[in-house]
């Protein structure tokens, strides 16, 4: 049997943040490989697979790369469809490349169903929109950190190239995100948005600036974090439910036809 693999974006975990087509795909899958991050409920959706935990955070123990790859590989000739469940966007830091390689290698059809990536479901946190006209016209997704044995990547120019920089990966290495950007000629001022568990319950998010975002970054913050950098986040962050009713008062009501 040669089975087909999808590359599924569970979205940024909240588990009705999942598209249709994914969510569609994980019925009828037969085998789950699952990142760490994906909520119990979107791996509910698969009522009748076999799930596997493939599970990779940081300063635990990590799936190897090449088990998962082969994992994939051998799955597909067992199963007819198999879904390797990645947290946001397949295509966006999930190491997509690698599994997408073994399977055109193997010669096997593979299709990708796209998801809401943590910078979005952060810049929703915040009610704070990533490109706003006049203020920012590009935005930069990018990670401070490298792979062991790799070259430190040029991630501070561009970074302090953009007007909205996303940090994925990076609440740990805060303060040399801060140092480094400095050296790179990016004010002290900068505004800096930290947003902890994006979607989910409780969400957490802290206002600073670059100079103070190691201080500022709080231990008790749950959950995986993002850093935001730029002008938008200048004004104040409100909350959610403060600005939806805000805009509730202020707008005329709608008529539906
Ligand atoms: N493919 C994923 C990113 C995987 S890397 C995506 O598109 O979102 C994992 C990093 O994503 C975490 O270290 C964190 O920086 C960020 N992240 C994932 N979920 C998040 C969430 N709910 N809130 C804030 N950041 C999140």
């Amino acid at each position: 049997m040669t089975g087909i693999v999808y590359l599924v974006g569970a979205g940024p975990g909240a588990p009705d943040l999942i598209t249709i087509r994914g969510a569609e795909v994980l019925a009828r899958a037969d085998i789950v490989f699952f990142d760490a991050l994906v909520h119990p409920q979107t791996l509910a959706l698969a009522g009748r697979a076999r799930k596997v935990s493939v599970g990779k955070r940081c300063g635990e123990i990590s799936t190897d790369q090449r088990f998962i790859n082969r994992n994939l590989v051998e799955a597909s000739t067992q199963y007819s469809v198999v879904v390797r469940l990645k947290g946001g966007d397949p295509m966006l830091f999930g190491r997509a490349q690698e599994e997408i390689a073994a399977l055109e290698q193997h010669g096997i059809r593979y299709e990708i169903v796209p998801g809401v990536t943590a910078a979005l479901a952060a810049s929703a946190e915040l009610a704070i929109p990533l490109t706003q006209r006049g203020l920012s016209r590009s935005v930069t997704f990018s990670t401070a950190r490298v792979g062991v044995g790799q070259a430190a990547a040029d991630w501070a120019r561009a970074v302090s190239a953009t007007d909205t920089a996303a940090l994925y990966m990076s609440r740990g290495d805060a303060a040399e995100i801060s140092a480094t950007l400095q050296a790179h000629g990016m004010p002290s001022s900068t505004p800096v948005a930290i947003v902890a568990n994006a979607s989910l319950q409780p969400c957490k998010h802290i206002r600073t600036t670059l100079v103070d975002l190691s201080s500022a970054i709080d231990c008790d913050m749950k959950g995986p974090a993002i850093l935001l950098l730029g002008e938008v986040f200048r004004e104040r962050v409100v909350s959610k439910g403060d600005t939806l009713r805000k805009t509730l008062e202020d707008s005329p009501p709608v008529r539906l036809v």
